[in-house]
């Protein structure tokens, strides 16, 4: 792309940017959508050509025309110099990892990560001799007495899973940075539509592409964005590791990407709404929702974020396992289940008190995670009212 069509694209709003990214339709005939290439070995025409491995594609596991469609035009809507597409959101978390670490070094972890992303760091980086420490969510600029000298990454992820916090990203990075340290982000829960990562100063970015670039819970995928400063280092890391998306998976992502901007927009307000509504019932103690004026991260989130996704946690006020189990079992249209981020809802118990270790997380009852899906929002508040009526019944 010319660097004045580059130019033009950056006006461009989020909405109409998913619908463009990533197509060269004359490349590939006039149709739409790149087509799937599946292909390991690529051929060269000459000796000479092998030898100068300069032709855009080379082998299977450096990528396919369908693979860089989808890496290019999400680079575009992150902000983004590169982008690595990986097998699932976790192996992007680790590869994110690997490329900002290096035996000796230390890493600073958000206490209100993934869990798996504390298990990838204290069961696999440990072992290669990265050192982890958490932190508080909230620490803000206040990250910079826990630098050390050997401090290569920090990790945030914002809002943290499951307990919502919001992080100040652009202070914590200002410190990270000024340390030289690399901002590594999981920016899952926001996507690039919601919060810019790169422009809020983070340098790798985290997408589990499984959550809402897929949209129909029927994908696995990560994507590790970067900037200038990072691409280089995180492509020579993709590169050994070899571990990438296929073309099947790269093509049902792009599907996915052309109605995200779409879908976000009713998931956030359907979920506003339903958070609402279970703002107002006497069973809930409070929601976690950044987007509410009683969140305590909600002035944090108006000044970084564009909007919020469809995904936050509830409190409900003390009452009895069998009636936690007894609301949510009874759901017709709420899925118990892991992942989030598609058409159709789902709710989560959850505890994310056991496995902290910086900071306190005590709830004053039962919490539940739910994913607000494309449904009608009347015919969900209907099927929750039913299953708080139930609770009630306990
Ligand atoms: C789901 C999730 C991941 C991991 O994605 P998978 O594709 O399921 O491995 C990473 N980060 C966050 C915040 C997630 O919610």
């Amino acid at each position: 792309m010319s660097e004045e069509k580059r130019k033009a694209r950056r006006k461009l709003k989020p909405a109409t940017l998913v619908t463009q990214a990533g197509r060269t339709p004359f490349d590939h005939f006039g149709f739409v959508n790149p087509p799937i290439y599946r292909g390991s070995t690529v051929l060269f025409p000459t000796v000479a050509a092998l030898e100068a491995l300069r032709q855009p594609y080379t082998y299977g596991t450096k990528g396919t025309p369908t693979t860089r469609a989808l890496e290019q035009g999400w680079s575009e809507i992150a902000g983004a110099a590169d982008t690595v597409l990986t097998p699932s959101g976790l192996a992007a978390i680790g590869l994110a990892l690997l490329t900002a670490t290096h035996a000796g070094a230390h890493a600073l972890i958000v206490d209100s990560a993934y869990q798996p992303t504390r298990i990838f760091c204290d069961a696999l980086l440990a072992r290669f001799g990265v050192k982890v420490d958490y932190y508080d969510p909230l620490i803000g600029g206040g990250i910079a007495a826990m630098m050390k000298p050997e401090t290569t990454a920090v990790l945030v992820e914002s809002p943290g899973s499951l307990s919502m916090e919001v992080q100040d990203i652009p202070a914590i990075a200002a410190a990270a940075h000024a340390h030289g340290a690399c901002v590594i982000a999981d920016n899952t829960w926001a996507t690039p539509l919601l919060f810019p990562p790169h422009e809020r100063g983070c340098d790798l970015v985290i997408e589990a592409g499984t959550k809402y670039l897929s949209g129909h819970a029927d994908l696995l995928m990560g994507l590790v964005s970067a900037n200038s400063e990072w691409a280089k280092r995180l492509r020579a890391t993709f590169n050994a590791f070899s571990m990438g998306s296929g073309p099947d998976d790269a093509a049902l992502a792009l599907r996915g990407l052309r109605t995200m901007a779409l879908r976000l927009r009713e998931q956030e307000r359907a979920a506003l709404d339903v958070a609402q509504w279970l703002e107002n019932r006497p069973e809930v103690s409070r929601v976690l929702h950044p987007g509410l004026a009683t969140h305590p991260g909600h002035a944090l989130w108006k000044r970084d974020f564009t909007g919020a996704s469809g995904v936050f946690s509830v409190i409900l006020k003390e009452t009895s396992k069998k009636a936690v189990a007894a609301f949510v079992d009874g759901l017709e249209l709420f899925g118990i289940g892991f992942s989030w981020g598609g058409y159709e809802s789902l709710v989560l118990p959850f505890d994310c008190s056991s496995y902290r270790t910086a900071t306190r997380w005590t709830p004053e009852g039962p919490t539940l995670r739910f994913s607000i899906g494309l449904e009608d929002v009347a015919d969900l508040k209907s099927d929750l009212e039913a299953g708080l009526a139930r609770l009630n019944g306990h």
